[in-house]
């Protein structure tokens, strides 16, 4: 068969120079990532009359990135429970009888976001995050992400009654995979063209101005123009030699919880189009993981691996010894920091220990079959089968553990912190402190599992990337976990997708603007 002039001119076009150059690659808009930003930027540029193309590394199958595999827990400003049924649709009164929805305020959202990143986080990306939470919400769920009451996250105290606290209250629903599932359909319905298995490399510059994206597909190199660039390519969590590099040294041995395509092409790209590198480039989101996880997370897997109800009971390292205040405060703001001090511990792991009156609490993933779990009647058979733990150390932590919690506090899960501790020892446990005495008694094995990294490079305030002499770069706009100065040392559990949604609705926003101004 004789090739169209078209393909003879590609065919000339890659032999003369190596590059395959399709003309018809051209949309006003290139957006790098097909996660929650990459969408949201893509879906919020079309509205605004611009034609868009998505490119996406991962092949169909793998598309969606972290926000895939995230919970889809949600953290957004709201005024009661009024608030929550305009997303979640009539919370009914049998409902209403036995839960306490809450509220939060812009105040308390500016507050945690400040505290947790030890008011490190940049006040103008903070405030534009909080004040466009609402409003966003409501703009994602008229593009079809259905959301629902997060249950799973709150407090429930023994007779069944539920206390909304923390800051996240709505997830959506079937969690990361109903939440992309939703972006892609609105995406397609939009006509928004995605290009899988296109990883982008290298950005184009014409005339001092970045106009499309150079990308890999297979051994081809392809031109993707346009008249402005969004980059929503995630963090570089799934890269072990930059995990190592820039979180330090051991992270390469942390396990990935999300996709694997997340390598910090964008970060890598933006840079060397002088983009200034901004945030905690040393920081990042890990959490307690289940030992028995696969070096990278699987779709099939999802979030069965997490092992965040740490503070039901307490953390020991393979010498025995406690190591961390488990009842600190509450989990929201304390389980994205727990991973890097679980890979500080010696073999990068350490064992959760919980008695009978609390395992009823433990969460759902906790009954995974490929848990690493242990379970015995008698605590000293329970360390008998704890693989390579100083076993005579660890009675003696718990014994002692035991000896110091206060017991004239009542303990109390079902609120904010119950103040349970105990009193005396090095590393204390601030609430609920319960005895680890009445059987069964179960321990889980858990490890370092790396979420997301806080590096990122600087933007303005309409996501414009900001190069190292304090200017906007023409046509290159960012969102998502490549944004850097949002989040220090920790992060308030569900700002992650939350910024994602924000950032990429208005890098969208901004780059229609200036396409089509310019
Ligand atoms: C297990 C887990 C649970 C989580 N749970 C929550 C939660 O409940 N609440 C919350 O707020 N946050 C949560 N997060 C964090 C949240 O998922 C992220 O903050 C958010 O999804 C980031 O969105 P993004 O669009 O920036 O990145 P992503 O969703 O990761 O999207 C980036 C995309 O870019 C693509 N890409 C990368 N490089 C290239 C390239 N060179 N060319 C083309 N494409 C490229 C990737 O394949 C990916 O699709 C969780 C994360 C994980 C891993």
């Amino acid at each position: 068969m004789g090739l169209s002039f078209k393909q003879l001119i590609c065919q000339l076009a890659r032999a003369c120079t190596g590059l395959l150059i399709m003309q018809d690659l051209q949309a006003d808009i290139v957006v790098v990532g097909a996660g929650l930003a990459g969408l949201a930027a893509a879906l919020s540029a079309r509205e605004r009359g611009a034609s868009v193309m998505v490119l996406e590394c991962a092949p169909s199958e793998e598309r969606g990135g972290n926000t895939r595999f995230s919970n889809g827990a949600m953290r957004a400003v709201y005024d009661g429970v009024g608030d929550l049924e305009q997303l979640v649709g009539e919370i009914g009164n049998e409902a209403r009888a036995h839960t306490d929805f809450g509220a939060y305020s812009r105040e308390q959202y500016f507050d945690d976001m400040a505290r947790v990143t030890q008011y490190r986080a940049d006040p103008a990306l903070t405030e534009l995050l909080v004040e466009s939470s609402k409003d966003t919400m409501a703009w994602l769920k008229a593009r079809g992400v259905k959301f629902m009451p997060l249950y799973a996250w709150q407090f429930r105290s023994p007779d069944g009654f539920i206390r909304f606290a923390g800051g996240s209250a709505v997830e959506t629903y079937d969690g990361g995979e109903g939440l992309s599932a939703a972006l892609f359909t609105a995406a397609e319905r939009a006509g928004i063209a995605i290009h899988y298995r296109a990883r982008a490399v290298s950005l184009i510059e014409r005339a001092g101005r970045v106009v499309g994206v150079r990308a890999r597909r297979g051994r081809d190199i392809v031109e993707y123009v346009g008249r402005s660039v969004v980059l929503a390519a995630g963090g570089f969590e799934a890269n072990p030699a930059w995990r190592a590099r820039y979180l330090g040294p051991g992270f390469e041995l942390a396990k990935v919880r999300g996709s694997r395509f997340n390598t910090g092409d964008g970060l890598r790209m933006a840079i060397e189009a002088g983009a200034m590198p901004h945030g905690n480039w040393s920081g990042c989101h890990s959490a307690s993981w289940d030992l028995n996880a696969p070096d990278v997370n699987e779709l099939t897997y999802g979030t069965v691996f997490k092992r965040d109800d740490y503070f039901y009971g307490v953390m020991v390292n393979v010498r025995g010894e406690r190591f961390v205040d488990e009842g600190a405060d509450v989990r929201a703001v304390t389980y994205a920091k727990l991973g890097r001090v679980i890979l500080a511990q010696p073999g990068q792991i350490a064992w959760q220990v919980f008695d009978g009156k609390v395992a009823h609490l433990l969460h759902e993933e906790y009954r995974n079959r490929r848990s690493a779990r242990v379970r015995a009647d008698t605590l000293a058979a329970l360390v008998d089968k704890m693989e390579g733990i100083d076993k005579p150390a660890l009675l003696r932590t718990i014994a002692e553990f035991n000896a110091a919690v206060r017991r004239d506090i009542p303990f109390d899960p079902s609120g904010k912190k119950d103040g349970r501790c105990t009193v005396g020892l090095t590393i204390p446990k601030s609430n609920w402190a319960e005895t680890i005495d009445t059987p069964p008694f179960e321990a889980y094995g858990v490890t370092c599992g790396v979420t997301f990294t806080f590096g990122g490079i600087r933007v303005a305030g309409n996501c414009a990337v900001i190069d190292v002499d304090g200017a906007p770069i023409p046509g290159l706009f960012a969102a998502g976990e490549m944004i850097g100065g949002l989040f220090y040392f920790n992060y308030p559990g569900g700002a992650g997708l939350m910024a994602a949604a924000v950032f990429g609705r208005i890098a969208g926003a901004a780059a229609a603007e200036r396409s089509t101004l310019s």
